[in-house]
């Protein structure tokens, strides 16, 4: 069962160009219809720069929409306005971010950090919020001396964890986590990543798990959505997508993954030239400025997806 869907979602926003300070409009999520089932890790991979980022702030409502439809537990999320409605959708739906430093207040001891949200979203005593605080502290694996003490005293690491206590401190449903483990030395990534996969394991949670390292995302997720300029080129269960890519934009990323490579001998896709900038989305096809096998209609006309499996889809003409 979906605990967020959205429908047709387009995000797009201005930005100044260069010394001429022109104004553009850059179009970073163009037409997404995804659905996040409740219990799942749906991960989403792509280039720096094709949008996924925006797409994780749209589904917070930290930006805003240009058209379509966000809804979380069947509500439509950018029709909340009040201050209860926005209280009730944020205790349920937490972000992390890339840095933890940056999102802890270096002022806050990690006690008062962790407390804040329940101090002013609940009616909860002092006594039962410390009860909180406590066990979410120790579910993300730290002691709880920690809670006195700042976030400068702790590394990267067990930032990230602070970070992951705090989105955990209102029992959210669903949690977006955008690069969480992109900041992190590589020794420490794998532990960041077990603890996210011990909680959704343990406590039912949901993530939508946003990353540019396909080998993280292996392991991590039950589904994959590959995504190019903005929209959703390919879907599917994790061993779909690893074993089986139908876009050549998936093959293309597998192929730059050497470890990945070697096991499954996917077909090998070099990819022609760079990302184009969101602000000049290419017609037709947003791929064939850069696709190996480019037809003339992919140049004018754009694919419409195919179903493969009941969960896997591509939206590619190499399949009639
Ligand atoms: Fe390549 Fe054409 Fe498929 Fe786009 S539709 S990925 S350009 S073959």
């Amino acid at each position: 069962m979906s605990l967020l869907e959205t429908d047709e979602l387009y995000v797009e926003y201005t930005s100044k160009k260069g010394v001429t300070g022109q104004e553009q409009i850059v179009r970073a999520v163009n037409g997404i219809s995804l659905d996040i089932r409740r219990g799942e890790v749906l991960s989403v991979a792509g280039e720096s720069g094709c949008g996924k980022s925006t797409l994780a702030k749209a589904l917070m409502k930290l930006t805003e929409v240009k058209s379509g439809e966000i809804f979380f537990e069947g509500k439509n999320v950018i029709n909340l306005k009040t201050k209860s409605e926005l209280q009730d959708f944020y205790k349920k739906v937490q972000m992390i971010f890339q840095n933890p430093y940056s999102s802890l207040n270096p002022k806050m001891k990690i006690g008062q950090i962790l407390s804040e949200p329940l101090e002013i979203n609940t009616k909860l005593s002092k006594k039962q919020i410390t009860e909180i605080v406590e066990e979410k502290i120790s579910q993300v694996g730290l002691d709880k001396s920690a809670l006195n003490l700042y976030p400068h005293e702790f590394s990267g690491g067990q930032r990230q964890r602070i970070a992951i206590a705090r989105a955990l401190v209102s029992e959210p449903e669903l949690i977006i986590a955008d690069e969480p483990v992109s900041a992190l030395d590589v020794s420490i990534q794998a532990q960041i990543i077990n603890l996210i996969k011990y909680l959704k394991d343990n406590f039912n949670l949901t993530f939508l798990f946003i990353s540019h390292d396909l080998s993280v995302i292996r392991y991590i997720s039950d589904r994959i959505a590959i995504m190019y300029l903005g929209e959703i080129v390919e879907l599917g269960l994790t061993e779909e997508i690893f074993q089986s890519p139908k876009h050549p934009y998936t093959a293309a990323l597998l192929s730059a993954v050497p470890q990945i490579n070697q096991n499954n001998k996917i077909q090998q896709v070099k990819l022609n030239g760079e990302l184009p900038s969101p602000q000049h989305l290419p017609s037709g096809c947003k791929f064939h400025t850069r696709c190996p096998y480019v037809m003339e209609k992919c140049k004018t006309q754009v694919p419409e997806e195919k179903f493969f499996s009941d969960f896997h889809t591509c939206k590619c003409f190499l399949y009639p």
